[in-house]
């Protein structure tokens, strides 16, 4: 018999209309050809349970979760992974065959593999992280499993950075520590990999750029953005400048759509189809 009916996934937010998923999952499927649809679904926070329940009443693979949805849905789950546990938040549910729900965070994932991708490790790295919102947790906590060897956080808000200090050093091995951010903010010349996990240069604010010293920057170190739009934010054309190697946004949305992809198909996705689509949303 011919099937017409296609697998389910998606993503529910609010706001969720300007989220580009659905467009680099879709091409991936096609170049898979895998029968699968990714529906960009409003959800109102009030209407979340219901809509958790939807995915085991419509026979869903499983649901990509955004603002403001990532840590409400956690007592909805029936399982966590070890890292979104310790980050305290899920980007990514399936649904399995038995009708469980399992909660994954692929964020900070996709963006260690985005730096993997690029020939660096985090094994024995010392990070510098601008940034204590959600997308910064969920990097520091990968990139303290990942074995870096220290990971100093600089946040506007210092509270927020001493909380994320307090959850690296219960769960992970990896010396924490933070500072208040500073007007031209210094950073130490050890570093290896500095990274920009704020939303500083975010589209329609693409001329600025985290206040640091940029000249502190050298050729040995690698500078990450969590920025996406644009691709080539200032942030990373200043370390540019000063000889580092840039990883972007891009990689890191890509490297987490890839992952999501995996979880829900069991298929390993085109990485370049991916990426090649997102660039095409930001040009
Ligand atoms: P949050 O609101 O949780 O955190 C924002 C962070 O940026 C906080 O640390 C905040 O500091 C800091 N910040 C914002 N504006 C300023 C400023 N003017 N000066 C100093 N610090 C500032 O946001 P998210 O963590 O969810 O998102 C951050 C960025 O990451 C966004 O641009 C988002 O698009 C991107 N992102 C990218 C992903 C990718 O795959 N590439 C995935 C997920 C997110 P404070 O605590 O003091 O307010």
């Amino acid at each position: 018999m011919k099937n017409y009916r296609a697998e389910l996934v998606g993503v529910f937010g609010d706001p969720v209309d300007g989220n580009p998923t659905g467009v680099t999952m879709e091409a991936a499927f096609a170049e898979k050809c895998l029968n699968y649809r990714y529906l960009t679904l409003k959800v109102l926070p009030e209407d979340l349970e219901e809509a958790m329940r939807s995915l085991r009443v419509l026979h869903m693979k499983g649901i990509n979760l955004t603002m403001p949805h990532k840590i409400k849905v956690i007592p909805l789950l029936n399982e966590l992974s070890e890292a979104a546990g310790i980050i305290g938040a899920v980007n990514t549910v399936v649904l399995r065959e038995d009708g469980t729900l399992f909660g994954e965070n692929t964020d900070g994932k996709g963006f260690v593999q985005a730096l993997h991708n690029k020939g660096i490790s985090l094994e024995g790295k010392r990070v510098v992280l601008l940034g204590a919102g959600g997308a910064a947790k969920a990097i520091a906590v990968e990139c303290a499993l990942a074995g870096a060897a220290s990971i100093k956080v600089v946040n506007r808000t210092l509270e927020r950075a001493l909380e994320l200090v307090d959850t690296l050093k219960k769960h992970t091995k990896t010396e924490a520590s933070c500072e208040q951010w500073e007007s031209c903010h210094k950073i130490p010349a050890d570093t290896d990999i500095l990274i920009n996990g704020t939303s500083i240069g975010l589209h329609p604010d693409g001329d600025q750029k985290p206040d640091i010293d940029y000249e502190g920057i050298a050729p040995h170190m690698a500078a990450a953005d969590v920025v996406f739009n644009p691709v080539d934010t200032l942030f990373l054309k200043e370390a540019q400048k000063q000889g580092a190697t840039a990883v972007n946004g891009l990689g890191m949305l890509a490297c987490q759509a890839a992952l999501n992809f995996k979880l829900w198909t069991g298929v390993e996705p085109s990485l370049k189809v991916m990426e090649d689509t997102l660039q095409k949303e930001f040009e």
